[in-house]
């Protein structure tokens, strides 16, 4: 597809690199592999989500091509996510193959872990480097409430699974939102620090399914912090090693360990953002906020192009879709649009 939103700079990739009209370099691929999932998390699906029959998802050998063509283009991390990762069957041999790809240096997953346990071992073995595991509560009642299905017993397995497997620097994502999670912030803080994981807590953003976000239920970064303070003592800023990562990341002011806060709602990091998005049926996105997708599934199946020139073809629907890039989301601005696929169906 054309080029139809752009608000100035350059239309050229420079130097075959992913670079938008306002000079951002992308260097991140999130691939979403599914949109099913073993739980119903009120802010991401809808209770009775209906899912993509299995043909419309891209194959493990469409993505392995896919990212071969990013690649070349300057992509260097991929993140695997969805829906549940984990349901897809044999994502390690999807692992295998895209740790083997010249130019990527960083395969991570973002799982609820429930399947985790059984796993790792193997994840890991394929060379998956690392791992997000998201857990919200460590009560079974909360955890419940959020995730609307059962599960905490597993996704803590799945977290002695990983670090048993050999996984360094396991993180755990924690979305926060306002009169559900407050109770929930300093117990995760403390598991966090007493198991050595580092702990990140996420804004609630408006991606849900079931139009339940509003800006009064997001629990914002600084008063995540301000609870963590008032409890365990003073946070201290910690420096980032990535300059493209969304995270303000703080180290705890006694002991090691770091926490840190993602705030898209209340902090917007889009002039740093370096993501790319690839939904689980083959659609493009320049942002999670994007009302606009690059149909790249259409162009691997449409057999019009084969062996260099589908790379090609591939590499120029990446190209326009990086060039139609936005400045930043507008969550909060007149005029924001809410995409209109939920998180589930993007890939978080
Ligand atoms: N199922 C996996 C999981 O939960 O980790 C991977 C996909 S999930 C969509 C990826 C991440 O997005 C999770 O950490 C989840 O908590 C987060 N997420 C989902 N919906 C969100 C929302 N509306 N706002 C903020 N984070 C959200
Ligand atoms: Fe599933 Fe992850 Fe969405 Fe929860 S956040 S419903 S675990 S995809």
């Amino acid at each position: 597809m054309n080029d139809s939103h752009p608000r100035g700079g350059t239309r050229r990739l420079a130097a075959g690199r992913l670079i938008d009209g306002f000079g951002r370099m992308h260097t991140d691929l999130r691939v979403s592999v599914t949109d099913r999932c073993n739980l119903r998390c009120t802010y991401c699906m809808p209770i009775d989500a209906a899912f993509k029959p299995r043909a419309e998802l891209l194959t493990y050998e469409e993505i392995a091509r896919v990212v071969q063509v990013a690649a070349r283009l300057g992509i260097r991390s991929i993140r695997l996510t969805g829906g549940e990762p984990l349901m897809r069957s044999g994502l390690d041999e999807l692992v295998r193959q895209l740790v083997a790809v010249p130019g990527i240096d960083d395969v991570a997953l973002t799982t609820n872990g429930l399947l985790l346990a059984e796993q790792a071992e193997r994840l890991r073995r394929a060379g998956l480097h690392r791992l997000n595991v998201s857990l919200d509560s460590l009560r079974e009642d909360v955890f419940e409430a959020i995730a609307r299905r059962r599960g905490l017993d597993r996704v803590l397995a799945g977290l002695a699974a990983a670090r048993a497997a050999g996984f360094a620097a396991i993180r755990i994502n924690a979305v926060s939102m306002r009169g559900l999670t407050e109770g929930e912030i300093v117990p995760l803080a403390e598991f966090c620090r007493r198991e050595g994981f580092e702990l990140r807590f996420i804004e609630f953003m408006p991606l849900d399914a079931e139009a339940g976000w509003a800006d009064d239920r997001v629990l914002t970064g600084r008063a995540v912090r301000a609870i963590l303070e008032r409890h365990l003592g003073a946070l201290v800023p910690a420096a980032s090693g990535d300059p493209g990562q969304p995270a303000v990341d703080f180290t705890w002011g006694a002991g090691s360990g770091r926490v840190g806060f993602i705030d898209p709602v209340s902090a917007p990091f889009c002039e740093r953002c370096d993501r790319l998005r690839l939904t689980a049926d083959g659609q493009f996105r320049n942002c999670l906020f994007s009302t606009t997708e690059w149909d790249v599934r259409e162009v691997l199946r449409g057999g019009i192009e084969t062996g260099a020139t589908l790379d090609a073809a591939i590499a120029t629907l990446l190209g326009d879709c990086v060039r139609a890039k936005r400045a930043a989301h507008g969550i909060g601005a007149a005029g924001f649009e809410r995409p209109a696929r939920a998180m589930y169906q993007i890939g978080g």
